[in-house]
């Protein structure tokens, strides 16, 4: 059976890790990675299930998925707040959790930022920077990562002395004071306005290349993760779906769930008569590529992917289709259609806009481009634990 790690189990190596170390050397590996809770986690029994992944120094790298995906638990199991069931860790290079061996948070060299940013109330924002220097000597340091991110003249202030954006980039400001390999990041723009939100995810990937740190950033916002990761790992419930950059998640979805959590697409059944692949809005042609699931008409299950945009929509009091919902987006609106049993995302442009309860016709746009999928494209896991 088995057994969870103790936390009071001997660590190896009491040294902690910090930047730099050698670029050949992984910032994070993560090697089949289970997790539970004690008593299970609602839907399912594991948290995560088989999670590999690996960071790049250097690297900003998004997790991405819906609520309760396990993202956050991810990030406790790299931090050291909790421990898997199986599975090992490595951070630039050394084993930190693993059969073996599960290093103290304090021994990993990880920085952490967090949504309410956790900063110590009763210290200026130099005290809250020098707090978790290795050398208190090292002042340097703490006036360079102040200048960096635009805090030098309010070193003297108290956190609630600071705007909510000052005080993320001085909670980015302490996490990266120790120099550590790697900083962790749980959904850290959340609690801000727009503007700041934008201004501050912008300047992220460049802070950390100033640092040399690699980072894992917690997100479900796909614009977000698209924006500014050099990658993006897309979990669902407990499994890594696909890791890959912005462009191949778009352009390359694994998984109908990539597709339609990424993309926000439409997931739509589709089956065969004869050759050709047949959907509620009339026959698709299956896309082909080269990292797209190849179908073929043993395939007894498929989905398609279909965009909000590719689909074309009118009022037809005799349609099949009718509008339940719809949001204005500024230059679009977004509809919610119900067809059969399947709810559809179209979006269409401002002109004419259909209301609420009103029947429609659909179809596919004749150029529209679909992507196809096994029903099953979900990624199995390679080893269920007992
Ligand atoms: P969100 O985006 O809403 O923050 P998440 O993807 O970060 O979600 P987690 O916080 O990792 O999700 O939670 C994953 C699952 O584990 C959820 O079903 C959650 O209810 C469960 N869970 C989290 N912490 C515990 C705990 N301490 N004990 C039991 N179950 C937990």
């Amino acid at each position: 059976m088995l057994q969870s790690h103790q936390s009071d189990r001997p660590s190896p190596d009491s040294t902690v890790l910090h930047a730099p170390y050698p670029a050949s050397l992984h910032a994070i590996e993560l090697q089949g990675l289970w997790h539970r809770f004690p008593g299970g986690c609602g839907g399912s029994e594991w948290t995560l299930q088989g999670i590999d992944l690996r960071l790049e120094r250097g690297e900003l790298v998004g997790l991405l998925g819906p609520s309760g995906c396990g993202k956050t638990t991810l990030l406790r199991l790299i931090a050291g707040f909790e421990w898997p069931q199986r599975g090992v860790i490595r951070l630039a290079g050394r084993e930190v959790s693993g059969p073996n061996c599960c290093l103290a948070p304090e021994r990993r060299g990880v920085g952490m930022v967090f949504q309410d940013y956790a900063l110590f109330p009763h210290l200026t924002a130099w005290g809250n920077v020098c707090f978790g220097l290795r050398q208190r000597q090292n002042k340097g340091r703490a006036a360079w990562l102040l200048n960096l991110l635009g805090l030098s003249e309010l070193a003297e202030r108290y956190p609630h002395e600071l705007s909510g954006g000052q005080r993320q980039r001085l909670a980015l400001a302490r996490a990266l004071a120790p120099e550590p390999a790697v900083v962790l990041l749980d959904e850290p723009f959340s609690n801000l306005d727009v503007e700041v939100r934008l201004r501050l995810r912008s300047e992220l990937p460049t802070v950390l290349a100033q640092c040399g740190t690699s980072g894992l950033i917690v997100t479900h916002d796909p614009e977000e993760a698209l924006a500014i990761c050099d990658r993006v790992a897309v979990l669902h419930d407990g499994r890594l779906h696909q890791c890959a950059s912005p462009q191949q998640l778009v352009h390359q979805p694994a998984t109908s769930f990539v597709g339609r959590f990424v993309l926000q697409g439409n997931v739509l059944p589709a089956w065969w008569q004869g050759s050709d692949l047949h959907t509620l809005l009339g026959p698709v042609q299956p896309l082909s590529g080269p990292s797209l699931p190849r179908l073929s008409v043993q395939e007894a299950a498929v989905e398609v992917l279909v965009s909000p945009d590719d689909i074309e929509l009118e009022a037809d009091d005799s349609g099949a289709g009718k509008v339940m919902g719809r949001e204005f987006l500024g230059r679009s609106w977004l509809y919610q259609v119900e067809q059969g049993d399947v709810r559809l995302r179209v979006r269409r442009p401002m002109d004419m806009p259909l209301q609420i309860g009103q029947h429609c016709a659909l179809r596919l746009r004749p150029a529209a481009v679909v992507k196809t999928f096994p029903a099953t494209s979900s990624p199995q896991p390679t080893f269920v634990p007992s």
